[in-house]
């Protein structure tokens, strides 16, 4: 892409409710733009960023025997009166009348939808097991929208539900698609850890959620010293006491009476995180409820027995950024960048600077590197800061030093500058 045509939006100025670095990096770099509270569109920049997401999570799924599907945003709010979770959603869930004054909810989750679409499709065991997944658009009507994408009331969530015929089968499932949800976060280049967690809104035994750590996060964890271990701390604190769970809490003990690891007897000490996914071992829940019945071998009629797994794509932009960002703006990882290089033409009145500019570009650009030429007329220092606000991985700076036929490499993780000969960079790139 030639920066001189590309809908980039930087700003100096950032929101004025903007505390977190995430945030304030993607508005000022143009990457988000809030159109009202929690409601965001994304502009090219984002989009980029967003499908290396959802390309590395449909590779992952592929891998398991996943299939994509797409279910419809707005629902029926029948379902979830079937289900019984029009009250328990609460105000969360939005609810609006059609022309004919039928009531329907845009989907904030969607286990009623896929249980839908599964009963009297699937209705032998032979059929099972089933996994099936989408990238939806979620809405939620957050009492406290904010800090960005990362709380937004409309996101992107990949959602995944799946069937089977034993509690046995679910285990493992739950435990692939666990396998599965590390290979994601581990290729994204993020910090994580896989922590207990409580099973909320949406109901059942075994839940685990995926915590990004940082210290911005919403969620308080408690994680051991020596081992894997980890939990969120809602499931030591009384269920649904929220006055409980904004309070400060300074060691582990003072919530569960000792500070001893579960499984190993090693110190658990408090931390902070970013909940970017979530699966929970469903059970009957949700096709009990919606009486989602196949035939078991003795053919008798049994309700499904469903996992979901949850990930939030959009948060997750948000959640890259909070583990990786300086003073001066955003720093993609490899797996996430929007662009993985960016040709910087100090001046593009000298014709040599152009041209090589133009060369590497066309040449990277016909390796398939993604890659954006800054050719525009404005000052270097202008470019180079806004180079580091957007946060492409490299920069090649081509500049005064090409008389003595050299260029830069800029590393935006590290910000070493190398010096090269300007007809290696090709070469050192590739
Ligand atoms: P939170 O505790 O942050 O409110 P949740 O537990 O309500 O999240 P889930 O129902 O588990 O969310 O949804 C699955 C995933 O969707 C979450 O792990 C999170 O990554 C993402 N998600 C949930 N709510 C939002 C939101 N308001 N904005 C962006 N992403 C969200
Ligand atoms: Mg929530
Ligand atoms: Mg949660
Ligand atoms: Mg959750």
């Amino acid at each position: 892409m030639r920066r001189s045509r590309a809908f980039i939006p930087t700003t100096k100025e950032a929101p004025s409710d903007a505390v977190l670095a995430s945030h304030i990096f993607l508005s000022r770099a143009g990457f988000i733009s809030q159109v009202a509270s929690g409601l965001y569109s994304y502009m090219p920049l984002a989009k980029r960023v967003i499908k290396k997401i959802e390309n590395i999570i449909n590779e992952e799924m592929a891998a398991v025997g996943c299939e994509e599907v797409e279910l419809s945003f707005v629902t029926p709010i029948s379902l979830w009166e079937e289900s019984g979770r029009s009250e328990k959603f609460g105000k969360e869930l939005l609810r609006f009348h059609d022309r004919k004054d039928t009531m329907f909810v845009l989907g904030p989750t969607h286990e009623e939808m896929m249980v839908d679409l599964v009963r009297n499709r699937v209705t032998s065991y032979k059929q099972l097991p089933i996994n099936l997944y989408q990238m939806k658009i979620k809405f939620r009507d957050e009492a406290r929208p904010r800090f960005g994408i990362m709380r937004g009331r409309e996101f992107l969530m990949k959602d995944g539900y799946s069937f089977h015929a034993s509690y046995a089968d679910l285990d493992r499932e739950f435990d692939m698609m666990e396998e599965a949800y590390k290979k994601i976060l581990t290729r994204l280049g993020l910090d994580f850890r896989i922590v207990e967690a409580d099973s909320g809104a949406i109901g059942g035994t075994g839940s685990k959620e995926l915590m990004v750590l940082a210290g911005s996060g919403e969620d308080t964890l408690a994680v051991c010293d020596s081992c894997q271990y980890g939990a969120n701390i809602e499931i030591f604190l009384g269920a649904g006491d929220e006055a409980q769970k904004d309070m400060v809490f300074t060691s582990v003990k003072d919530i569960k009476g000792d500070d001893i690891c579960p499984q190993c007897g090693g110190k658990l000490s408090l931390t902070k995180g970013i909940e970017v996914g979530h699966i929970f071992k469903l059970g009957t829940t949700y096709s009990a409820a919606l009486k989602a019945e196949f035939l078991d071998e003795n053919g008798k009629a049994q309700p499904f027995i469903m996992g979901t797994y949850g990930m939030g794509v959009s948060r997750l932009v948000a959640a890259v950024i909070e583990q990786n960002h300086d003073e001066n703006g955003c720093i993609w990882t490899k797996e996430t960048a929007p662009y993985m290089v960016n040709i910087l033409i100090s001046n593009v009145k000298e014709n040599r600077q152009f041209e090589l500019g133009e060369e590497l570009y066309k040449r990277l650009k016909n390796s398939g590197v993604e890659v954006m030429l800054d050719d525009r007329k404005d000052r270097f220092g202008f470019k180079m800061k806004d180079a580091e606000l957007i946060g492409f991985p490299y920069t090649v700076i081509i500049g005064k030093e090409l008389n003595n036929g050299l260029v830069e490499i800029y590393d935006r993780k590290t910000k070493i500058n190398i010096s090269v000969e300007a007809d290696t960079v090709y070469n050192k790139i590739m």
